[in-house]
């Protein structure tokens, strides 16, 4: 039995499955490595300068101009924040690859008769950049990112935003890797909830049932 039909039995027959973005569907940690190593070598810097560069994004946690404030303070670097930012922009994004795996798991949602919908927290801009990088903006139904909603993950507002847009009632699954954002906040509004590890303990932050991984296949 596909996968799909197997969350659906247990979803009460409400086919709604939402999902955050950033390493759930599309592999941001991957994407951000990649510009770090970029980094590295447009500025000829050492090769320890790649791990300091991931520690400080804090998984993308840490604001933008403080990262590349910080790159150039620790690297001695003759540029500015301002322009940093212009290249960031652009790099990263040219960073994140097609998502294969993610898009063959949401259309076999779709198949299997789920409305499927993004529910992402982050700049507009950004956020709609990486779903086309990705090629997933066109294989979902909805797309909810937290600046044009005008609230962010957790509150149940956002959550409720990503039903309307798939006219669904606010009952069925949330996928997604943040514990507090995605996870807490998601069953708070009654959602049921798998968490993307990303072979991390879980901070036991609610009692809300947890799943190691889950990856949807299109078997
Ligand atoms: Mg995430």
């Amino acid at each position: 039995m596909a996968r799909a039909a197997v969350l659906r039995r247990h979803n009460g027959g409400v086919p709604l499955a939402l999902f955050d973005l950033d390493n759930t569907l599309a592999d941001r940690a991957t994407a951000f490595a990649k510009w770090a190593e970029i980094f590295v070598t447009r500025f000829a810097l050492e090769p320890e300068a790649t791990p300091w560069l991931l520690s400080l994004d804090g998984d993308g946690i840490t604001p933008r101009p403080v990262l590349l404030r910080g790159a150039i303070d620790e690297f001695d670097l003759d540029t500015t924040v301002e322009e940093l930012i212009d290249w960031y922009e652009e790099s990263y994004i040219e960073c994140f690859q097609r998502e294969s795996a993610s898009i063959d798991a949401v259309l076999a949602l779709r198949d299997a008769g789920w409305k499927v919908a993004v529910v992402t927290n982050g700049p507009t801009e950004q956020q709609m950049a990486k779903l086309r990088q990705t090629e997933l903006e066109e294989v979902v139904d909805a797309i909810v990112v937290s600046e044009a909603c005008g609230v962010s993950k957790p509150d149940a507002g956002i959550f409720r935003e990503a039903a309307r847009r798939c006219d669904s009632e606010l009952a069925g699954w949330m996928i997604g890797d943040s514990p507090s954002a995605d996870i807490v906040g998601a069953a708070r509004c009654g959602l049921r909830t798998i968490w993307m590890s990303r072979g991390r303990l879980w901070p036991e932050l609610s009692g809300n049932l947890v799943f190691d991984v889950l990856k949807f296949g299109a078997d």
